[in-house]
């Protein structure tokens, strides 16, 4: 479906034959000025490209107003977790408006150890989106349970909400809700359905650090929540994690199982030198959490230049046939933008793959990636049900590999993963106004030429 002409394109088409209608148009004079000069050849069929800038780095470190701590730290000796960590988990707890908050090694053991403690497992059907990070489905299996996968809405990236409830049985226990590319899931349909079936949610929210539904922090809606500070992630640590939660007992046994199952708070027990649960160990150190304090410092102004740039670079290509940027839902109040997503419609690029098309839009100088491949038909999932552990524990028919693809399918979620989706990282999204113009325009050059692009990469 072909959209209205919006007032920007309109204008655009106006100024061809007339340019000084165009000077009167305030701020937006600019921007056609530079889109104008854009009838150039396509940098992939040996033209200038749209930028030979670079992008901002990242991580951001300034030694500056980063380093005190970090050198303090290590000059004292006092490496392993003590009270840097406490003060770590303290203000991110505070940042997100929740009574406590764990620190742990990385995100993937905040959720094997919130799915632990809550005592998913053997036996048990966890609801999954396949549209996620590896890291979400692997927790599910290392606990013993078994992923279900419910198809993605490819409007928002999201879970689709409402074909939540078809893969509920008796066996399901939980749902991860996966606030995935930063973008929050739908939490109020989600914790409807979650109370109506008696289920257990485990946010994972390990790229929607400040995102928002109703002003509401995401990682505090369900009975816990679970971050990422990988190297890559909006708030950097190079590795680390955290589990959030408003219910004290599962913090004490979430604190204990991570220090060896050693005594901890007031449900675990004080006396020490007894092993009270079975625990491992994922505790952070004290230098990843002095990092972590100075990154904290610049997350709100980031996340508020992410969000500006999103906004702008979306009202920038919503009108270019064939993208379609991602939607919100309306309960949305803020999102983190770990990264930008779009969906690519080879149709209105004269059948030019997106592959063709990724591979014109990295020659234009703007990085593009299609993000994430399929995740419920892969053969880690097979190599789990072949285990000992699984074979003990489930029936036969559970386990056969080729009647659990069936029931998994996720139609949606292969045409979004295999055909349509392009990203763009969160560091662009901290650029300016006018690198977002820099995107916008090489997409409509590459429309525009997309025939002449697909023709050239067939030889
Ligand atoms: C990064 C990530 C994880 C895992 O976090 P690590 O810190 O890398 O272990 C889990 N889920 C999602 C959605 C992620 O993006």
């Amino acid at each position: 479906m072909r959209k209205k002409y919006s007032r920007r394109k309109f204008v655009k088409q106006s100024s061809l034959t007339g340019i000084g209608a165009v000077l009167t148009m305030g701020k937006t004079t600019n921007l056609f000025a530079n889109r104008l000069q854009d009838t150039g050849t396509p940098a992939i069929l040996g033209g200038q490209p749209v930028r030979t800038k670079g992008w901002p780095g990242w991580p951001i470190w300034d030694p500056a107003t980063d380093e005190e701590q970090v050198i303090k730290v290590l000059r004292s000796g006092i490496w392993s977790r003590a009270t840097v960590v406490d003060e770590f988990e303290k203000k991110w707890a505070e940042t997100i408006g929740i009574k406590r908050c764990l620190a742990t090694t990385n995100g993937t053991y905040a959720l094997i150890t919130s799915l632990r403690q809550l005592d998913i497992g053997a036996g048990d059907e966890v609801i999954v989106p396949p549209y996620t990070f590896i890291a979400t489905i692997e927790a599910v299996l290392m606990v013993g349970a078994i992923p279900v996968f419910v198809d993605t809405n490819p409007a928002t990236f999201q879970i689709d909400a409402d074909k939540i409830e078809e893969k509920i049985t008796s066996c399901t226990r939980a749902i991860i809700p996966v606030h995935i590319l930063g973008l929050p899931a739908d939490m109020p349909r989600i914790m409807q359905i979650a109370k109506k079936h008696n289920l257990i949610i485990v946010e994972d929210a390990c790229q929607a650090w400040l995102a928002e539904i109703n002003h509401q922090k995401m990682g505090t809606f369900g009975h816990a929540g679970c971050f990422s500070f990988q190297n890559s992630k909006n708030l950097p640590i190079g590795e680390g994690g955290a589990i959030v939660s408003n219910d004290d007992e599962f913090m004490d046994r979430c604190f204990s199982f991570h220090n060896f199952g050693r005594p901890y708070g007031k449900v675990v027990g004080t006396v020490s030198g007894e092993y009270v649960i079975l625990g491992t160990k994922c505790r952070t150190t004290e230098y990843q959490a002095a990092i972590g304090l100075a990154q904290l410092k610049r997350l709100e102004g980031q996340t508020t230049t992410r969000s500006e740039n999103a906004e702008y670079l979306k009202s920038q290509i919503r009108d270019i046939p064939g993208i379609i940027p991602y939607e919100l839902y309306p309960s949305v109040t803020r999102a983190a933008f770990h990264l930008f997503p779009f969906r690519y419609k080879k149709e209105e690029f004269q059948g030019l793959s997106r592959e063709g098309f990724l591979k014109a839009l990295t020659a234009e100088g703007i990085p593009c990636s299609s993000g994430y491949a399929t995740l419920n038909n892969m053969p880690y999932l097979d190599n789990a049900f072949q285990s000992k552990n699984f074979q003990k524990v489930y029936p036969k028919e559970m386990l056969d590999f080729n009647g659990y693809l069936e029931r998994n399918q996720c139609p949606e979620n292969d045409r979004l993963c295999n055909e349509e989706a392009v990203w763009f990282s969160q560091r662009m999204l901290l650029g300016t106004r006018s690198d977002m113009n820099d995107i916008a325009m090489a997409i409509e050059k590459i429309n525009k030429n997309a025939g002449k692009i697909r023709e050239s990469l067939k030889k």
